[in-house]
């Protein structure tokens, strides 16, 4: 299974299906797509698969999985990703689709911010509540220093390496990157604005300990003011609890303000949309433009709950209805996976 995207820039990817969303319902289309012989490739703008299971509780436990009493969120990704291994769709992460657009012979063009761009006979919007966007700092002239001074997300740590580091947050990222560069950086501040912390207690105990021993600092304040020097970033001013502005000198400030939800383009591609979700039949999952079908937290149909469970009965039938428009003259067969040569073939399973 690849988790790079194979083409950047080139010719597009031929896709017999483009899944938008990695979450569990995503993936699971992937499955239910796989046993009817059908490949994927799946795009997620965040780094890693799981959707709001990764990103917003990896750790908690889920009660309402079938036969699984109880499974922690990261957990049932995991098993989802070991599912759908002998499928091998192709993984195309850290990239936002932006781009969407059905071309008159019936395909659709799809393009990510990265530059890639698919060929795809049918699409699967598995978008959830949208692509989840880091928080701004939200201080003036920010957005000019973006991913030049100013980081959302690590993507080269060796960039960082002796460098005057300011992090900004309370939460595990903002612990966890702190905790790393302490002793890789030139200087590390973290600041946040209240005394608690949401990061995990071990981590904040070690942060605590390298203060004492003077090797890193820590801050309860707020970002007040970026400093530049001759439109380069140097620093930021902070605003402590008691009142008192502190000039911080910084290469880069790091700021781990956590992740919120976008619909983002999705609102735009022309598909019907009701309370910003995807209107869809519930016989095939299929959106309001034929070739296109939404599956998991993204659609919405009468008695509609957003639940996992639901995600997955919903790419069942989805993928149903793609074979169709794949392929009109195929006649359909339900078979079991119990019992089917030709699904065991597909899953690798010796008969
Ligand atoms: C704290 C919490 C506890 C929960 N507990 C339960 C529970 O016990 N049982 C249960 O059934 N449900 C539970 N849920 C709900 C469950 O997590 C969701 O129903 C489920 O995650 C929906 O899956 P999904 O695949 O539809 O979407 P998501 O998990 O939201 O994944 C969508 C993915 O699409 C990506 N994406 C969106 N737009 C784009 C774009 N334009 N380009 C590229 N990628 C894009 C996003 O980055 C994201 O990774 C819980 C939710 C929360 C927040």
């Amino acid at each position: 299974m690849s988790l790079n995207s194979s083409t950047i820039n080139g010719e597009p990817i031929a896709a017999d299906v483009v899944i938008v969303g990695a979450g569990p319902c995503g993936l699971f289309q992937a499955f239910e797509l796989g046993l009817l012989g059908i490949s994927a490739h799946i795009v997620d703008s965040l780094p890693a698969p799981g959707g709001q299971c990764t990103e917003l509780y990896p750790d908690k436990p889920i009660y309402d999985i079938p036969a699984l009493p109880v499974c922690g969120a990261q957990e049932l990704v995991d098993r989802l990703m070991q599912q759908i291994k002998p499928f091998k769709p192709q993984f195309h992460l850290g990239q936002e689709v932006v781009e969407f657009a059905r071309r008159d012979e019936g395909r659709f063009s799809i393009a990510t911010a990265a530059g890639t761009r698919f060929d795809a006979g049918a699409v699967v919007i598995a978008a959830g509540v949208g692509s989840f966007q880091a928080r701004r700092i939200g201080i003036e002239g920010a957005e000019q220093f973006e991913g030049n001074g100013i980081l959302y997300r690590v993507k080269d740590v060796g960039t960082l390496e002796g460098k005057r580091l300011v992090i900004f947050g309370g939460g595990d990222s903002a612990l966890d990157w702190t905790l790393e560069l302490a002793a890789r950086a030139r200087s590390v501040t973290l600041v946040h604005r209240r005394a608690e912390f949401r990061a995990a207690p071990a981590s904040v105990a070690r942060m605590k300990q390298l203060v004492a021993a003077g090797r890193m600092r820590c801050f309860e304040a707020l970002p007040q003011a970026l400093i530049s020097v001759d439109g380069t970033l140097a620093g930021v001013n902070i605003k402590a609890a008691d009142g008192a502005v502190h000039a911080l000198e910084a290469d880069h400030l790091l700021v781990f303000f956590g992740l919120h939800p976008k619909l983002g383009p999705i609102a735009e591609w022309g598909l019907e949309l009701e309370r910003k979700v995807l209107k869809v039949d519930t016989e095939k999952f299929q959106t309001s433009l034929p070739g296109v079908f939404a599956v998991g937290d993204i659609n919405t149909y009468p008695g509609k709950k957003k639940l996992i469970l639901s995600g997955f009965h919903e790419a069942a039938l989805a993928a149903f209805g793609i074979q169709h428009h794949l392929y009109p003259q195929k006649r359909q067969f339900l078979q079991y996976t119990t019992t089917s040569p030709i699904m065991h073939q597909r899953l690798g399973v010796p008969d």
